[in-house]
């Protein structure tokens, strides 16, 4: 395997090398795996907050996963509740203190330097680091994960009730504005 572009390649290390420096800086009492894991709780709707996504998502093991899980739960951060669409299955929820501590991720850090770098031009790097990315689970396999509203079962404005106007097509359930930028594992996004 071999990319054409030398310029291909210096992104693929830069990309490298910013996923390691955005682990600096942490002051919280989390590790890599941990912090990956509260990230993943913060972003994912209601449908794919669980342990088995969540490995997923990582890429990981479940009993990684499982270990992982056990040590944000020691520590207060992680919870489970019973899930809001089904009563005999339970899902994971950051709580109070993990919510604070996502305010004091390092990874806002990375995107500051990204605003400075890009200007108004974040929005095209996410776009080509989002094909990127669509790319290489069509070599790896995988799920997308991708953002609700970009998901071709995504219906914007359907409800007239300013709690939910929208709709999910696949699973028959009312979206709010929060659940279309969330992401999903069940996301089958509208355009390659
Ligand atoms: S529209 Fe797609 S991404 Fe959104 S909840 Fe439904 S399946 Fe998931």
């Amino acid at each position: 395997m071999s990319p054409r572009s030398p310029a291909a390649l210096e992104a693929a290390h830069l990309i490298d090398r910013l996923e390691r420096l955005a682990r600096l800086g942490e002051d919280e009492p989390l590790n890599a795996a941990q912090w990956e894991a509260l990230r993943y709780l913060a972003r994912a709707n209601r449908f794919s907050r669980t342990p088995a996504l969540l490995a997923d998502y990582l890429g990981s093991t479940r009993g990684t996963v499982s270990r992982t899980l056990a040590a944000l739960e020691a520590k207060g951060y992680v919870e489970r509740v019973p899930s809001a669409r089904d009563g005999r299955s339970v899902e994971l929820a950051l709580t109070k203190l993990a919510e604070e501590a996502m305010k004091r991720d390092p990874l806002l850090a990375l995107a500051e330097d990204i605003e400075r770098a890009t200007g108004d031009g974040a929005a095209a790097l996410a776009d080509a680091l989002r094909r990127t990315l669509r790319h290489a689970i069509a070599r790896n396999g995988g799920r997308a994960f991708e953002a609700c509203f970009s998901c071709r079962h995504f219906r914007a404005g359907v409800h007239a009730s300013p709690r939910a106007p929208h709709h999910c097509a696949l699973l028959d359930e009312p979206l709010s504005d929060a659940d279309g930028t969330a992401i999903c594992a069940e996301n089958e996004p509208a355009a390659a």
